[in-house]
């Protein structure tokens, strides 16, 4: 199924080797290797932002019609090798293959098949006589050529939020994977150029974060830098883009809360919280992170998450019975325990899991932290593991509060039965997206992307669309004559204006 040793990247149409140094792509769940790679470098950056800016002009130039098609060839290359997809983006990342296989893939093709429709769909303003001497219309341009920065922990989708729209827009791009996780970014890559995408539209650069990221971010003749990732690397993204005055986007870390009102449906929301934190083993930056329960469910709300996340089967992410695989390694794993084993310091409880199971493997079981600080370490920062805490709240204006009591504004969620409750969380939780009543689902046609610590911009829809475009305004004087009538605010004497 995978091959041992695997391209540094894909550049004008073709694989391109690396000068290294040696990287191993390996299995988080056993911690075996999967592919080897010569990583790339920033000499490997330039060919491709070069390869880039040599196709964006014939690639933005083609009509939308043709756009689309190409896309729509690559939806359909991607739903023929979506077994070989869904067992890549296991194989690298240790998620269960049933996420792969039902959410990541047909996620993802769907929104390369949603992008090919947008592909043809440019919305602007009227033309119009809007001065009276004057007809405005409205271009929409690609931004050019697009320099994309992806994470781990959803290889393949995240890849696909940032370069379909791009493509779909006109432009170029300039992909690097997290060098974890390449597999599925270069199978794509691959696929684009079956399709029928020209060589050079898009290019993947397989390196680290301070060498290829830096490059790319930093690029004199890149236009426009996407990133998704932590907070703290894409502020630095930010920075590196900023030494060319860069166009930005950033989709970064967060902290969700899941907010239980008293009059909610208890078991839904049982459900729900251990679902939307666990996915992904909780590797999901709008995953429920933060349960701010009623005082009213508390006790119970506490017993049967525990008792839900005890039924879970954590174990070969191959086995399409294993609810839960493993963390994407070893060191991020430590990491999340470390977090956890200071909690108690801090006054929190640990009810189920916080224990590294033994043998190989990044595994780390289900977590539930219950009687949290607002101040502590656990409540604030983001764990990324499968880790949920709880605390209570008193009423609903300590419950909003406690909901936009964070620096992150991803996603959160209320469950509630009652409409004006549920109205009054959507409109006062600080966030990109707030779920009423379920924590997770998306759609390609709805967009994401968060607020304050977590970044700006969208992913996904057609806001996502907007981003890769530039509006235009085209100005054509109507009248014909030379000395126009705004010219007096220049000459005093109107006659000065003319010879
Ligand atoms: P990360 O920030 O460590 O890395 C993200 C990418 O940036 C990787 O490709 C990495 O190699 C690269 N990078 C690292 N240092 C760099 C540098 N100095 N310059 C340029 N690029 C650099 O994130 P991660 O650990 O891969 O992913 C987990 C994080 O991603 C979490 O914080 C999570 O919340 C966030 N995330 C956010 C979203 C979203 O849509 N908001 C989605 C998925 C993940």
């Amino acid at each position: 199924m995978l091959t041992t040793s695997i391209p540094s990247g894909w550049i004008a149409g073709a694989p391109i080797d690396g000068a290294g140094p040696d990287h191993t792509v390996l299995d988080p769940a056993t911690g075996e290797p999967v592919a080897e790679v010569a990583l790339a470098g920033s000499a490997d950056v330039d060919a491709a932002v070069s390869a880039a800016r040599a196709a964006q002009r014939d690639w933005g130039a083609a009509t939308p019609a043709q756009r689309s098609e190409v896309l729509g060839a690559l939806a359909a290359a991607l739903d023929a090798q979506a077994d070989l997809l869904a067992e890549q983006e296991t194989a690298h990342t240790g998620k269960a293959i049933r996420l792969s296989r039902e959410f990541d893939v047909p996620g993802s093709i769907d929104n390369v098949r949603f992008f090919a429709g947008a592909a043809r769909i440019l919305e602007g303003k009227a033309s119009g006589e809007y001065s009276g001497d004057h007809t405005s219309s409205i271009r929409r341009e690609p931004v050019g050529v697009v320099g994309s920065i992806t994470p781990w922990n959803y290889p393949l989708q995240m890849a696909v939020w940032k370069v379909l729209p791009a493509l779909a827009a006109g432009c170029a791009v300039v992909l690097k994977p997290a060098e974890l996780t390449p597999l599925t970014t270069l199978t794509l890559a691959r696929l684009a150029t079956e399709a029928g995408l020209p060589d050079g539209v898009l290019n993947v650069v397989v390196g680290t974060g301070t060498d290829v990221g830096a490059a790319i971010a930093g690029h004199p003749d890149v236009d426009m830098v996407t990133f998704t990732g932590s907070t703290a690397v894409g502020r630095t993204v930010m920075g590196q883009a900023a030494t060319h005055g860069t166009r930005v986007q950033l989709e970064l870390g967060g902290k969700a809360p899941f907010v239980v009102f008293d009059d909610a449906d208890l078991d839904a929301a049982i459900a729900g919280a251990v679902a939307g934190s666990l996915i992904n083993a909780g590797q999901d930056c709008t995953a429920a992170t933060r349960a701010i329960v009623a005082a009213d469910l508390y006790d119970d709300f506490v017993a049967g998450v525990a008792e839900v996340m005890g039924s879970v089967v954590m174990g070969d992410p191959r086995d399409p019975a294993t609810d839960m695989g493993s963390l994407i390694s070893t060191a991020h794993r430590d990491k999340v325990a470390q977090m956890v084993a200071r909690a108690p310091a801090q006054g929190a409880r640990v009810v189920v899991g916080g224990q590294v199971p033994d043998g190989p493997g990044a595994f780390y079981p289900p977590t539930l932290i219950a009687d949290v600080a607002e101040s502590s370490e656990i409540y604030r920062d983001e764990v990324f593991g499968p880790v949920l805490t709880v605390s209570a709240f008193t009423d609903d204006d300590d419950a909003i509060r406690r909901a936009n009591d964070t620096v992150y504004g991803l996603a959160a969620s209320a469950w509630t039965r009652d409409v004006y409750r549920a109205g009054r969380a959507s409109r006062e939780i600080h966030a990109g997206c707030v779920w009423i009543n379920d924590h997770i689902p998306i759609i390609s046609e709805m967009p994401h992307g968060g607020v304050g610590a977590s970044g700006f911009g969208k992913d996904m829809s057609m806001y996502s669309l907007e981003e890769y475009l530039t509006v235009k305004h085209v100005m054509s004087d109507n009248t014909g004559v030379a000395q126009k009538d705004w010219h007096r605010t220049v000459f005093a004497d109107p006659g000065r204006g003319s010879r």
